[in-house]
């Protein structure tokens, strides 16, 4: 572990998703010095994954894209990426986080995004970028479009043949790179750690992520995406292209036997969109989503709702009981329909799961920063002033304190840089104040 080096910034982001990087540029805007902390090897969170977004259906890497873009070449942010936040606190006047570089095993500056070392890397393992349904090498640059373009070393997988090292043409690669520590201090912090998914293996109702053909949402945007894992609709089990498919609302949300009593708010958005973008890559195939309640709260997303019952997406209201593996490759779908048909079995070939939303960081033990019973980040004026945590100067934006779509969290990042900007000047005012 290489020695601590201490840097200070007017504001310090916790988390480069879309709410992160809004808030970063809104102050840099405004002559601030930010740093931005990511945890991932590039910025741009879940966003930059998903295919198109409702209720637009914009091409998500296209408009997310020029944000990571502009953060990166912003003379006011720095970015921090691959890094471990080890603590934050504000004992004394500034903000003071700790944090960690984890090793890339290639050299930053060194390095120039060729991806020479991928194509010499021989070997190959499940790429999580794209749900796992296809493979990347040990070493790699995450996506095409990530940011900063600098590969990483996956030590766990990787085989020190030295294929890459040899290859690479600026001597960039450096299997003896150590950890290194670092401090940052800031006047003021913004968490936008946003979610994760609820995890698939916690309902054995619905097979633990056990039955083939029974993929996550986020699975099927990138089988959606542009650049996805086939480039066309295809089941994972056997590559063929499915007639049917079901989504499973509520499949990690508003369900107490999983501990989640809440609503994701986006699940039902997204299915729709999925469904939608699915009729048009498969004109014949049948699209059914089951679902407890259609929950279209945003601008434009009901017609967005009635849109997808025009195109003949077919909305079944029932609860799905279980989920079980059907023959040749099938899933069959046990539910109750609200219409009084009683308990139906559908077979399907594809079956996505409308999982919901958990929050992706956890500030115990790390920052005195409290959480609310859903374990969100806690906002202490939830409706006057909803990006103020119970931490003097610290504020939050995005789905770090809840489920929010794409709208929410950009608005709130702007929210969240006001208030921000507004407790600065305030430190200032006092600062002259008193001398
Ligand atoms: C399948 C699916 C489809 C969706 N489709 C749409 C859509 O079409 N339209 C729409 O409006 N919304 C959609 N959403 C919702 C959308 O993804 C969210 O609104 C948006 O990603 C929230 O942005 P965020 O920045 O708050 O969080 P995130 O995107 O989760 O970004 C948070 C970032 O913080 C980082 N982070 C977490 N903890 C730490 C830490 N301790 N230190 C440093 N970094 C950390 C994470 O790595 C991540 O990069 C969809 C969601 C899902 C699941």
């Amino acid at each position: 572990m290489k020695s601590s080096q201490e840097m200070n910034f007017d504001a310090l982001v916790v988390g480069g998703g879309i709410a992160g990087l809004q808030v970063a540029l809104d102050l840099a805007d405004q002559n601030f010095n930010v740093a931005v902390v990511e945890k991932d090897s590039t910025v741009g969170g879940k966003m930059i994954r998903l295919s198109k977004v409702f209720p637009t259906l914009d091409c998500a890497s296209c408009i997310t894209t020029p944000k990571m873009a502009a953060a990166a070449h912003h003379e006011n942010i720095t970015l921090f990426t691959y890094c471990d936040l080890k603590s934050l606190d504000r004992s004394g006047e500034p903000i003071t986080a700790c944090l960690t570089q984890r090793p890339r095993y290639v050299d930053p500056v060194k390095c120039i995004g060729c991806r020479q070392c991928e194509y010499a890397c021989p070997v190959y393992v499940p790429d999580q970028e794209q749900g796992g349904l296809t493979a990347r090498k040990a070493i790699y640059i995450p996506f095409s479009n990530a940011i900063p373009q600098i590969a990483l070393i996956d030590v766990d997988n990787c085989m020190l043949c030295g294929k890459c090292e040899k290859i690479c043409p600026t001597q960039a690669v450096d299997f003896f790179q150590e950890p290194e520590d670092f401090t940052i201090t800031a006047k003021t912090a913004i968490l936008t750690t946003g979610f994760d998914l609820t995890p698939i293996e916690s309902k054995h109702q619905y097979g633990r992520g056990e039955i083939p053909n029974v993929i996550t949402s986020l699975q099927m945007e990138r089988i959606l995406a542009p650049h996805g894992p086939y480039n066309r609709v295809l089941r994972p089990s056997d590559g063929m292209e499915p007639d049917s498919i079901a989504y499973v609302q509520c499949a990690g949300s508003r369900d107490k036997s999983m501990g989640i009593s809440y609503c994701s708010r986006v699940c039902c958005m997204y299915a729709i969109k999925q469904a939608m973008l699915l009729s048009g890559s498969l004109p014949l195939a049948d699209i059914i989503i089951y679902y407890m309640d259609i929950r279209a709260f945003g601008k434009g997303y009901e017609q967005f709702y009635q849109n997808a019952k025009a195109m003949g997406i077919q909305f079944v209201k029932a609860k799905v009981a279980m989920i079980d593996e059907g023959e040749s490759g099938s899933v069959a779908v046990r539910y109750e329909a609200q219409d009084g048909e009683g308990v139906t079995t559908a077979d399907h070939d594809l079956v996505v799961l409308s999982l919901g939303m958990i929050p992706d960081w956890n500030p115990e033990g790390i920052c005195p920063v409290s959480t609310a019973s859903d374990h969100f980040l806690k906002t202490i004026q939830p409706k006057i002033a909803p990006t103020l945590t119970d931490m003097e100067g610290v504020f939050t934006a995005g789905a770090a304190a809840g489920p929010k779509d794409i709208v929410d969290s950009i608005t709130e990042a702007g929210a969240a840089a006001m208030e921000a900007s507004k407790y600065m000047a305030a430190m200032e005012r006092s600062k002259k104040a008193v001398a």
